[in-house]
């Protein structure tokens, strides 16, 4: 991952040199349940187009592998066999739940994609909203562990050892398929864009002008606002917010990022924004660093290089990792 990184800043110097860009192109539609928007800089509209439907069929290829909703992909395979026996994976879908399972380790288990052991009793499905009882949340909490997920490094198999235990990759596919698209773009002989695929970004290069990409922070109470103004190239910016899928009863807000530790919707933070060199690792960390809550999250930040966060906590106050400059006007 360090290595693609390096490699686009390389180029990035190339192209901002040589400016011979012919117009600016934007394009969108719907994948992965999520709204896809690209703003582009190329030569010309065929290749925009091209290289814009091969990403779209590489994002459904990776939601028919990855997805726990759809009957028939791996995950669904996976889960379906929960405390029965180990099932065989692509070389893919074995990295991706091993890089999820190394976020776990460094969170203490506040990300954790056996989440997806309480899908079922919650719901944040428009029109079918669910708050589950405490019993249920008590029943269901003890198969929420990705210390129960074992995996097989040479048989490339991938076991949960509880029955009714289940995965869900909600909070990181979605990054490592932008991650995938900013690669074809950029094969394709793209390579200045913004992708965005819901809150998971990737920028490459230049607007039309030169200037890197200006990326705005939603305000997590205002949409129509933003917290701060980016100006960003050859990065990833991914932002989990407690207001993307939620409902309210007896008016508390619940929304679908889980404390694996309590089985409701972590507490502490309104939206975490992270920076990183690749999408997969600020979306996961996005998700991970708002379980964690704005202190713990923070420290962990400041460990870890490469990474930067901007956190809103639960009473709308704004703070930095120590890379980011928070200024108020
Ligand atoms: P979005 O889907 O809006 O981009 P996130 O990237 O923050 O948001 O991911 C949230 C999704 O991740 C949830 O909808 C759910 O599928 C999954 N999830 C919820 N809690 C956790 C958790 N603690 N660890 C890992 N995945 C989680
Ligand atoms: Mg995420």
């Amino acid at each position: 991952m360090r290595k693609t990184f390096l490699l686009f800043l390389t180029l990035f110097i190339f192209i901002s040199s040589n400016p011979a860009y012919a117009g600016s192109f934007k394009k969108s539609t719907v994948v992965m349940g999520t709204d896809l928007e690209m703003n582009l800089v190329a030569e010309d509209e065929t290749a925009v187009n091209a290289a814009f439907d091969k990403v779209v069929a590489e994002m459904n290829r990776i939601e028919n592998v990855m997805s726990e909703w759809r009957e028939g992909t791996k995950v669904s395979e996976i889960n379906r066999n929960a405390g029965i026996k180990p099932v065989e994976v692509t070389e893919e879908l074995f990295n991706l739940i091993s890089a999820s399972i190394q976020v776990s380790e460094l969170t203490e288990g506040a990300f954790d994609i056996s989440w997806a052991s309480m899908r079922g009793v919650w719901s944040f499905a428009k029109g079918s909203e669910r708050l589950p009882t405490a019993e249920e949340i008590k029943e269901r909490l003890p198969l929420v562990n990705y210390k129960n997920i074992e995996l097989d490094n040479e048989k490339k198999t991938v076991y949960l050892k509880t029955k009714g235990m289940a995965i869900g990759l909600g909070a990181i596919a979605k990054g490592y398929a932008v991650d995938k698209a900013a690669q074809i773009l950029f094969n394709s002989g793209v390579r200045n864009f913004v992708i965005k695929a819901g809150g998971d970004m990737r920028v490459q290069g230049a607007q039309e002008n030169g200037k890197p990409w200006p990326i705005g922070i939603r305000h997590p109470r205002d949409r129509e606002k933003f917290i701060a103004k980016l100006h960003l190239t050859n990065i990833s910016i991914s932002t989990s917010g407690d207001y993307e899928r939620f409902f309210i009863r007896d008016g508390v807000l619940y929304h679908h990022i889980m404390d694996p530790k309590t089985g409701y919707p972590a507490r502490g933070s309104q939206s975490v924004t992270i920076i990183a060199h690749d999408t997969m690792t600020s979306d996961a960390f996005s998700t991970a660093i708002f379980v964690l809550g704005p202190e713990k999250g923070l420290k962990l930040i400041s460990k870890l290089k490469g990474i930067e966060a901007v956190i809103v906590d639960d009473t709308g106050k704004i703070s930095g990792s120590s890379g980011v400059d928070i200024r108020t006007k």
